[in-house]
């Protein structure tokens, strides 16, 4: 799917919703995170990128990843920090700071010393956040300097095995009779999944009861035990449970079918057109860190990115490296300013907020 597709789509869902049927999210467990991290975040060093990389790395690095361990997000940057490791020559610390939809650990690396030490992994949702949160205790074109982008993941619809529907036209039916008898897992305001959730139903006119978990790794755990009823997620972390049999799949939600799951329909086919999302990941380190490093870090990316271990594992989870000219910290920048262009109308026409 292209940026454009992807765009143009998103935007015919938000026009789409009518006003009196407008969502609203209300997130006790996202304001009380925002809390502690807007205290961490009132330090955040300022300063300039002029400097070199001196013998950086000399020390272990951190990457931080905004959501549970065992999901997407967290595969993605194991697999990519592997091969960084090793062309870093530095031992790579995958540290797991879930809350607050990713913002709370987005605030704590805006907040850490502008070193090269303290990475972010972050996706889609650094372009959501500054319209869904209105206290958000950092700015993601201000507070950051990107490093560039790492792959871009299409979304599945699931089901827990036992779920009654069985196709996407049944799960329609279903959740339009139902309504907030229906349990949707999410990974908290502005995740992915409830960006994908919020699609769904604005698309179907029906609201559902969200479930919040601290990433869409436990949330599958809960899945396929049965535990809530469908959820939205990244190809690389249903891929495996779908052929397994352990979920139910309905819908890839990108223009084109998947390569890994090619007998799944796209939600066009499955007939929900205007659910089309993708979620794309990149890394961020605090503003204040040196050019010299930040480039260090993308160029040890685009070497991860070439991997054959790094591409065929991808490829097995339903996705790909972005092409060696996105991996850059212009282009990333370009991405997320886009993105937070193109969701602002979106999010405030559906009238969602973590506040
Ligand atoms: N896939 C999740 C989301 O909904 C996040 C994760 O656990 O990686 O954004």
């Amino acid at each position: 799917m292209t940026h454009g597709q992807s765009f143009h789509a998103t935007r015919s869902a938000a026009a789409a919703i009518p006003r009196s049927s407008r969502l609203r999210f209300v997130s006790a467990l996202a304001a009380g995170a925002l809390v502690a991290s807007a205290c961490q975040g009132a330090g955040a060093p300022g300063g300039g990128g002029a400097g070199g990389a001196g013998d950086y790395p000399n020390r272990p690095i951190n990457f931080v990843v905004p959501f549970a361990a065992g999901g997407p997000t967290d595969t993605v940057t194991r697999l990519v920090a592997e091969p960084m490791s090793r062309t870093l020559g530095q031992q790579i610390v995958v540290q797991n700071v879930a809350g607050a939809g990713g913002t709370l650990a987005a605030g704590q690396v805006a907040a850490a010393a502008p070193d090269g030490y303290t990475v972010l992994m972050h996706h889609i949702g650094m372009s959501t956040a500054p319209t869904l949160y209105k206290d958000l205790p950092f700015k993601p074109l201000e507070d950051f300097k990107t490093v560039g982008l790492v792959t871009e993941v299409p979304m599945t619809i699931v089901g827990a095995k036992d779920f009654e529907p069985k196709t996407l036209k049944e799960l329609v039916d279903h959740v339009k009779e139902n309504k907030e008898k229906v349990t949707y897992a999410n990974a908290g305001i502005g995740a992915a999944s409830h960006l994908c959730g919020l699609l769904i139903q604005n698309a179907i006119d029906t609201k559902v009861t969200e479930v919040p978990y601290d990433g869409t790794g436990p949330a599958m755990t809960d899945l396929v035990g049965g535990q809530v009823d469908f959820m939205c997620d990244q190809t690389t972390n249903t891929t495996q449970q779908i052929k397994e049999g352990a979920v139910k799949a309905y819908a890839v939600t990108t223009a084109e079918r998947n390569p890994a799951l090619p007998d799944l329909p796209t939600t066009a086919e499955a007939g929900l057109p205007n659910v089309e999302v993708a979620v794309w990941h990149g890394l961020y380190v605090p503003k204040g860190t040196p050019d010299a490093v930040v480039q260090k870090l993308s160029d040890a990316l685009k070497g991860a990115l070439k991997d054959q271990n790094v591409i065929d594992k991808f490829a097995g989870l339903g996705t790909a490296p972005v092409a060696e000219g996105q991996a850059t910290p212009e282009a990333h920048r370009q991405r997320l300013q886009s993105q937070i262009e193109l969701w602002r109308p979106i999010i405030e026409e559906a009238g969602v907020t973590a506040q």
